[in-house]
């Protein structure tokens, strides 16, 4: 049973479920169960499933068979990583808040990659909040997440959990790379290494239509309604391995904001510029200290260190390692 509602309020009395991590999260209600994000093989029994983007970390191929509850582009972006479509989807736009057997579900802004969501759930009067991967930051292809307050779990990712990893203004990346690639263009080739889905799109937005693409982007573009035009001497390519011969090459990621990354991919011929679709560590501290949830649940990157840091700010906040279940509160 789907139905939409107007909004989310808490329903019911108190009650517990259980949650647990591994493959993905599952959680355990009286009288409906659900995973998020099932990203191995699919062992519990679930009435749905709810997934936050299409990277390989977030859905795996044992999903599909699953209803799953997805963006538009989410879906899109599914089919073109498996070469099927999913059996079922429930398809969501951010804003949206819908109940599936007795689940309430709102659909929240993520500013990952196009189509990344967040999910707020309320199961048995406990409120869940799912982040899958979030950017605080805001780029040109989404608006910044925003944290909902004081649900009763906070289930993040700590991707860049560490204060080695805070990303310079994104407005200052931007014009860093256009001017980069404007310059290198005038006398060669210049290769974009980017991410396919995600930071490939974001590039190809920034860069303008004419730049060319390496086909495991095209598929990506073309599903996501990014239109490719004419040729040019810019190409955005996924790796390395696949930048034209004597091309100048640049990579977009995260992990060049660390001076130590930078160096090392310029030894390899690689101009590294540090352009993130995950929020950098102060964006991940403040979405949890804006929060303020009962209970902190660290389920990605790095968990450990993340979780201690958000302990010594007095968060009640754990790593969540695979193969553990908890039981939580409303
Ligand atoms: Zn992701």
């Amino acid at each position: 049973m789907l139905k939409k509602c107007g909004m989310l309020e808490k329903v019911g009395g108190p009650g517990a479920v259980r949650v647990c991590f591994g493959g993905g999260i599952y959680v355990a209600g009286r009288r409906a169960s659900l995973a998020v994000d099932p990203s191995g093989w699919v062992s519990r029994r679930v009435d749905f499933a709810l997934v936050t983007h299409a990277h390989s970390d977030h859905v795996t191929r044992d999903a599909l068979s699953l209803p799953l509850v997805a963006t538009r582009e989410t879906a899109a972006a599914i089919s073109v990583r498996f070469g099927r479509p999913p059996a079922r989807v429930i398809t969501v736009r951010v804003g949206d808040v819908i109940e599936i057997e007795g689940v309430h579900v709102a659909v929240l802004e993520a500013g990952h990659i196009p189509g990344s969501a967040m999910y707020l759930v309320e199961i048995d009067g406990v409120q869940l909040l799912f982040t899958g991967d979030f950017n605080t930051a805001g780029s040109i292809l989404a608006d910044a997440a925003e944290p909902v307050e004081r649900p009763d779990a906070l289930i993040m990712e700590a991707t860049y959990g560490d204060p080695a990893y805070i990303f310079p203004n994104r407005a200052e990346v931007y014009s860093e790379l256009m001017d980069l690639v404007e310059d290198r263009a005038r006398n060669g080739g210049v290769a974009v290494i980017a991410y396919p889905l995600g930071k490939a799109q974001e590039v190809f937005r920034l860069l303008g239509p004419n730049v060319m693409t390496h086909s495991a982007i095209s598929q990506y573009n073309r599903a996501l309604g990014f239109h490719a035009g004419g040729r040019s001497n810019v190409v955005i390519v996924p790796g390395a391995r696949h930048a034209p011969y004597g091309y100048f090459r640049v990579a977009v990621s995260g992990w060049y904001a660390s001076e130590a990354v930078r160096r090392e991919a310029a030894r390899r011929g690689i101009h590294g510029i540090p352009l993130s679709d995950h929020s950098d560590f102060s964006g991940l501290v403040e979405f949890a200290l804006r929060a303020l949830p009962k209970r902190v649940y660290v389920a990605y990157g790095l968990r450990e260190r993340f979780a201690r840091y958000l302990r010594r700010l007095g968060l009640d906040a754990s790593a969540a390692a695979g193969g553990t279940c908890v039981q939580l509160r409303g």
